[in-house]
Formats: C-alpha cells, structure tokens, sequence
C-alpha cells in the first residue's frame, strides 16, 4: 500500500488503532507528544469495567468486542492482561449492571459481602497490567511494520502542513482539547496507588451509585492496584501525599492486609471526558482526520472494539476494502 497513515497519540486508543490497521497491511507511524509509558493509559488500573464513557450503544458493542480480544490476550503472559474473579458490591441496593450477562456474573451470596455492603456480583474480567500491556503493543506495531516517533503538534494545522496524506487519525485524549480543539473535552484527574501484593488474588470494586469516593483493589502478579478519584476540570498530574494516604485507608478497611503493604508508587491520570466520544470523520482540505477520542474511564475496556472499527473506517477510506 503506498499510502501512509498518520496516527496521533500512543495511549492505549493511538496503539491498539494503530496495530489494528498495521496488521491489516497499512503502513502506519504513531507520532505522540509522550512516551506510551508517561500516557493517562499507563495510569489506569485496569479492569474492563465500561465507566464514565457514552454513547451507550457504542460502548455496549465496543466493549463486547474488547472483552473478547483483552480474554484471548490472557492466554498470552507478556502481554499484561489477566483474567481475574472478584466481586462489585454496593452499600445501597441496586440492579445488576447492563453488561452483566456479558461476564456471567451473578448475585454475590450473603457471606461474600464485604461488612456494610447490602448487594453485589461476582465474575471474571480481565484485568490489565497497563505499563505492561502498553509494552506488549508497541512491541506488536513494531513487529508489523509500525513507527513510532516523539513529536507534540500544536494545532490540525501544523499536522496537515506536515503530512499532506490522505488520511490521519487523532487519538490525542485530553491533548485533543487544544489541538482540535475542542472545549467540550474535560480532564477527570484520576490518582491511585501501587502497592507490593500481600496475596490479594481477587479484585473488589465499590460500585455504590453516588459514592463520594471510588474505591477498587486490582491485583497484578507482585502488586496491587488501589484507587481511586474521579475529580473534574483537574489537570494536576503531581500525586498528592493525602490522597494517596486516604486511597490506602479505604482500600485497607475493605481488606485489611493493604494496611501495611509497601508503597510502590503512586499514579495520576487524566481521563478524556466528554458527553460522548467522538468518533467521526472531518474533512481538513485534502486529508481526511479521523477522531478518536474522549473515551473518558473506559479506554482500555473499548480500545479494541474502537480500534477495529477505525480501521474498518480507515481502509474504506483508502478505498479498500475492509
Ligand atoms: C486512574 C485511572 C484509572 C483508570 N482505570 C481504567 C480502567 O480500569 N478501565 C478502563 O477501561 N479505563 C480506565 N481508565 C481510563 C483510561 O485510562 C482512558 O480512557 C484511556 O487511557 C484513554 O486513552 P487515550 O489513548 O485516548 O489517551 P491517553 O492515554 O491520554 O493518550 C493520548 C496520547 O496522545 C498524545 N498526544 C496528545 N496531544 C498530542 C499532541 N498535540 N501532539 C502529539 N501527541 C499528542 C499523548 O502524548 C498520548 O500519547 C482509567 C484512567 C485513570 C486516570
């Protein structure tokens, strides 16, 4: 294929879009203001959990699609991603989530309540080692022909000035705030904290509807992902000490073995908040941009679903077929 594709950002939305179309025979270079590493992706948890994102019907059939491939990666140990059973309880009552038959999950059992939780379900999802899992698809883009390169574009502008392609897809997240821009996208600053696994092997979510605080325990291998905060219009990435004090405390009382584990590190990101996520194309003169982004707390649980159809869209695009 002579033409190449322009992909902004390496996020978990920028990488998965960009192996989903390497893969397909595009050539295709990944240009990110950061490191995948240093990205909001590489600060998330993860579980698959479609949370704070719209529209329903995108992320119903993205998800779906997600939690097929994020389940066939889990037979592959590099790649970061693991099945893992836990539960989601409440402290009022409440309905099973929309997506439930989608994991089998089914009504906890009175003894597998957590004190002052009244309902809850237990499943199997995967759970992903993001920094990882990040690896593990940069390594894949790379293996199939993919670029990557550091650049921070200003504006659309400076990027149709230099490469005048047919088509360039915009997974920049937040970063798409100023770059489009568009003020409709908001960051949701979200910290948490990384701790050494005292044997915690399933994970725990609060799901409470109108909780004040977010509360997740995620096990990996050695460690333990603990969260969390959702706090809108924040764009301070500096972990704060009180917070990353009052996650532990919280995450402690839910299972108390977290009281004393080491303090690995601690993590902020910025969710891509939007009313919806925007997916659509936009015509800039003779390039065609493809948005992609505002997956607000569910990026890593639509990456693959969006990702595949951005290809889809992409080699239509290129006038081929998909
Ligand atoms: C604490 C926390 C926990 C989370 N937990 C989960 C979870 O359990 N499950 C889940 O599904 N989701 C979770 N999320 C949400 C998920 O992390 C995001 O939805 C996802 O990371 C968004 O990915 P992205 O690729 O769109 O953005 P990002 O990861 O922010 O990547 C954007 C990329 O664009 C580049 N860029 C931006 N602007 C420019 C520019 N002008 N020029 C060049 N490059 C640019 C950046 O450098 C970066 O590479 C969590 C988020 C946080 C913060």
């Amino acid at each position: 294929m002579a033409d190449s594709v322009l992909v902004i950002g390496a996020g978990v939305m920028g990488l998965t879009t960009a192996v989903c179309l390497a893969e397909r025979g595009v050539d295709v270079e990944v240009v990110t203001g950061r490191e995948p590493a240093a990205t909001t992706s590489a600060a998330a948890g993860a579980m698959w959990d479609p949370y704070l994102v719209r529209p329903a019907g995108l992320v119903e059939r993205w998800s779906r699609d997600t939690l097929g491939a994020l389940t066939g990666l889990s037979d592959d140990e590099d790649s970061g991603v693991r099945l893992v059973e836990g539960t989601q309880q409440s402290r009022i009552p409440c309905d099973l989530p929309v997506w439930a038959p989608l994991v089998g999950a089914r009504q906890c059992t009175s003894d597998e309540l957590v004190p002052g939780f009244v309902t809850g379900w237990r499943y199997r999802a995967p759970v992903v080692d993001m920094p990882r899992y990040l690896a593990h698809l940069a390594r894949r883009l790379r293996d199939a022909g993919g670029r990557m390169r550091r650049h921070h574009y200003d504006t659309l502008a400076d990027v149709l000035r230099e490469r005048p392609g047919p088509v360039v897809v915009n997974c920049a997240g937040t970063g798409a705030r100023s770059l489009v821009p568009d003020p409709s996208l908001e960051p949701v600053r979200g910290q948490l904290v990384v701790v050494e696994n005292p044997g915690i092997r399933e994970f725990f979510c609060d799901d409470t509807p109108g909780a004040e605080s977010l509360v997740y325990i995620y096990p990996h291998v050695d460690t333990v992902v603990l969260g969390g905060t959702a706090e809108p219009g924040s764009w301070d990435t500096d972990p704060d000490g009180d917070t990353a004090r009052r996650i532990v405390q919280r995450c402690a009382e839910i299972d108390p073995r977290l009281a004393d584990a080491r303090v690995i590190e601690c993590r902020v990101g910025l969710r891509p908040a939007r009313p919806e996520i925007r997916f659509e194309e936009e015509r800039l003169g003779t390039t065609t941009v493809v948005h992609s982004y505002g997956h607000g707390g569910g990026g890593v649980t639509l990456s693959w679903g969006c990702g595949r159809e951005t290809a889809d869209t992409v080699l239509r695009l290129l006038s081929l077929t998909p």
